[in-house]
């Protein structure tokens, strides 16, 4: 059991406060950084339960990615053309976003292109999505304003040594970061703006009062402030039951050094199940939740067999077939996701607000999703 606070503690760290975060994955923490960009006076609190960020954002796969063909065309089998191109344009925004605050090179942000993998018995697919290359690029260029964009790359195959695949796609555009890298520097510069940053801290309950609201901790003990901000993705129906957001595991693996490896760029497999990209002469692998969607709809972390002997076989089998590689390390982290491929940037009154369910692609819009959400909390203040 922790210690009640001394009055000095209460009074000094927990009481006061403008706006409190809850999370500090990239949302909470762009956020909490805005919030202070645009109101300088405000006194911004990131609560956060793990020693480090303890979700998504610290164990992504650092695609900085905005759409492949295929997944273009699934999203445009649910949703108008307009509301696909729409998203398009937020992750592309969103990127440039969280490039600008952070600067490449702090980032480790390298456009090396990603790359959409098809089997022999996926060539209905790839021929469907080679025949939009064009129509795809015509409007993406209004999007982004990047030209011939997506390629057909099947001239690539060779060289790149996979096995048992057919058909390849490059998206010209598509991006990478280094995740750890990009995390530090965001969390350097809430430092910076003067954010105060409290980890080991878990909320577990919300009570919204006329006058403020109060964040009670595992602790026993409740800080209190005038305006909070949920921003625990996949977490977030452990405080808020009612949203509609799903917590998935993804597990991931990474390899030694291989050395000579060549492979550079970021790969999308089994209709993007599965991804891989090269980090620092290594392999980063990852997915596979569709081989047990009960299992790993999950926000426990941990590994399976079965996961792990999928993404083994497709390093040892199709990535880097006849190669010695062995895995450095394993880990897992948990995404949030929902019915639609949006978030949820809302207010629930006038002191609580949430910035929640990224689905695969935090990295992408969470800056704007981040800022987003300070200014729904400054509207309210
Ligand atoms: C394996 C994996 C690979 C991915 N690859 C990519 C990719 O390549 N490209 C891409 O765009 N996206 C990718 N994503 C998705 C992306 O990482 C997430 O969408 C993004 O990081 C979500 O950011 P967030 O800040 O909303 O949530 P999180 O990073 O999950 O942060 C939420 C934080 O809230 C904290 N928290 C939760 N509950 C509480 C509480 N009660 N009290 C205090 N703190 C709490 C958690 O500890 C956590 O730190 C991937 C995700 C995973 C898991």
């Amino acid at each position: 059991m922790y210690p009640s606070l001394s009055y000095w503690e209460r009074e000094t760290f927990f009481r006061n406060i403008d706006v409190a975060v809850i999370g500090s994955g990239i949302v909470g923490l762009t956020a909490a950084i805005h919030l202070r960009e645009l109101s300088p006076g405000l006194r911004v609190v990131v609560i956060e339960r793990g020693t480090l960020p303890l979700g998504a954002s610290t164990r992504n796969a650092g695609f900085a990615c905005f759409g492949s063909i295929s997944e273009l065309l699934d999203d445009r089998s649910q949703r108008s053309g307009e509301e696909v191109w729409a998203l398009v344009a937020r992750r592309w925004q969103g990127l440039k976003r969280l490039r600008e605050r952070l600067g490449d090179a702090a980032i480790g942000y390298e456009e090396n292109g990603g790359y959409e993998l098809f089997r022999a018995e996926e060539q209905a697919t790839f021929q469907r999505c080679a025949d939009h290359v064009e129509p795809f690029n015509r409007e993406l260029e209004h999007v982004i304003g990047r030209k011939a964009v997506y390629k057909l790359a099947n001239a690539q195959i060779p060289a790149t040594g996979f096995q048992g695949v057919t058909g390849l796609l490059l998206n010209s555009a598509e991006g990478q970061i280094h995740t750890g890298r990009m995390m530090h520097a965001l969390w350097q510069l809430a430092r910076d703006k003067g954010v105060e940053m409290y980890n080991g801290i878990e909320i577990t309950q919300l009570e919204t009062q006329s006058d403020e609201i109060l964040l009670h901790t595992e602790q026993g003990w409740a800080l209190r402030c005038s305006q909070a901000l949920v921003a625990t993705n996949g977490f977030a129906r452990r405080l808020l039951p009612e949203l509609d957001v799903q917590p998935a595991r993804n597990q991931v693996l990474i390899t030694q050094p291989i050395p000579g490896l060549k492979l550079k760029g970021c790969f999308h497999y089994d209709r993007g199940y599965y991804y891989f990209r090269d980090v620092e002469g290594r392999i980063l692998l990852g997915g596979g939740r569709n081989l047990d969607p009960q299992e790993e709809a999950t926000d426990q972390f941990g590994t399976t067999p079965l996961i792990q002997e999928a993404l083994i076989r497709l390093l040892h089998e199709v990535i880097l077939p006849g190669r010695e590689v062995e895995v450095d390390t394993w880990w897992s982290g948990i995404l949030g996701i929902g019915p639609e491929k949006a978030p949820i940037i809302k207010r629930l009154n006038d002191r609580l607000s949430v910035s929640v369910r990224m689905g695969g692609m935090g990295v992408a819009i969470g800056s704007l999703v981040g800022e987003e959400g300070a200014e729904m909390v400054l509207s309210g203040t």
